[in-house]
């Protein structure tokens, strides 16, 4: 959570002291650090910032999901999402405070990318939820940066922020716990793979064929299917990894039988899933959702044709639940 590494020559256990107040402790306040000696408070506290975060807005779905809106101290906004799920409470985390990759059917988009967020606002996203679930003595168990921005485009502070909150000493969340998800930044795909961590990676696609994905995606242009494909083909050998894409359902757009079938040939022979995603409207975009049984026809063409898939469940529709849309909206409020 900390804003800037800087070396004070001090022996490693005072980082392990630091760190279990941080994370087992969570304490948002330095001087609450109490077996920390003041003179060392004092330097962490000139030196530091533990929660750069500053809560501006909370919307609770009926189903358990919450938005948080938060602001930076440089007065940017920025979001993230808990998650309900049988099988546990997962934080949504933004990686960029807007985005540059201009999804045509995304929120995020809306506005341009103002600047990469820093690891320390990563963490401080999922720390501030942990605290908040910490009333009830609830634990988050999973985090996906699925939030605005692309992961990839801000790929060394995605890193460390994960390191941070997988590491035993910082909140231990598993490596399979995390996802990351991305709409196709080759050369980064590349260098994931060769990382070898356990992350779960996913693909934002979208669309079967460059025509249709150049038109929905702009990073098509410049990272076309054929190179995706051999990217990510590459991390799944590297990796020994099932492959994972996101496909959102789009009415009248990318949701033909033909597209199905496209789909299918494309991930013909790849240990490939598909999660079908319901498309929360964003009123600027024009796109429309499916209805689930015009899913279902969908999903029943993959499964015929050998592709694993699932329809994702929806969270969060009562709130401003499609990413990026509870900032978008404070935004136009307050002109920022
Ligand atoms: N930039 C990354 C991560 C952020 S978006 C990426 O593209 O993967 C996370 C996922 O949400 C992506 O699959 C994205 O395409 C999808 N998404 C964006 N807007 C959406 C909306 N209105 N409804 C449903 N999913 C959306």
């Amino acid at each position: 959570m900390c804003e800037y590494a800087l070396d004070h020559g001090w022996k490693s256990y005072r980082g392990h002291q630091i760190f279990q107040w941080l994370y087992r402790n969570r304490v948002f306040d330095i001087d609450e650090m109490t077996n920390v000696s003041k003179e060392t408070r004092e330097i962490l506290k000139k030196d530091f910032i533990v929660n750069p975060l500053e809560l501006i807005k909370k919307q609770v779905s009926h189903d358990g999901t919450t938005k948080f809106l938060f602001k930076t101290s440089d007065g940017a906004l920025l979001e993230s999402v808990m998650m309900v799920f049988d099988y546990g409470r997962s934080v949504c985390v933004s990686s960029q405070v807007g985005c540059n990759m201009g999804c045509a059917f995304c929120a995020s988009g809306l506005t341009k990318k103002k600047r990469d967020l820093t690891s320390g606002e990563m963490v401080a996203q999922v720390m501030y939820v942990q605290k908040e679930l910490d009333k009830d003595n609830l634990r988050l168990s999973h985090i996906v940066v699925m939030g605005t921005g692309e992961p990839f485009d801000n790929y060394d502070n995605v890193m460390n922020f994960l390191a941070t909150v997988n590491h035993d000493r910082g909140l231990g969340i598993g490596s399979r716990h995390i996802t990351i998800s991305t709409c196709g930044i080759v050369p980064r795909i590349y260098d994931f793979a060769n990382e070898h961590t356990q992350y779960n990676l996913a693909i934002s696609l979208h669309a079967p064929n460059d025509e249709l994905r150049d038109q929905l995606m702009p990073v098509n242009h410049a990272y076309p299917l054929k190179e995706l494909m051999e990217a990510i083909q590459y991390y799944g050998k590297e990796n020994n990894r099932r492959l994972t894409f996101e496909y959102i359902l789009l009415k009248g757009v990318n949701d033909h039988p033909e597209h199905a079938k496209q789909l299918s040939k494309l991930l013909h022979g790849m240990n490939a899933y598909v999660n079908l995603i319901p498309y929360n409207a964003v009123d600027e975009k024009g796109f429309k959702s499916v209805t689930h049984d015009e899913a279902m026809v969908f999903y029943d063409l993959l499964m015929k044709n050998y592709v694993r898939c699932t329809i994702r469940k929806e969270h969060g529709n009562d709130i401003d639940a499609a990413c990026g849309q509870l900032r978008i909206k404070e935004i136009k409020k307050e002109g920022i």
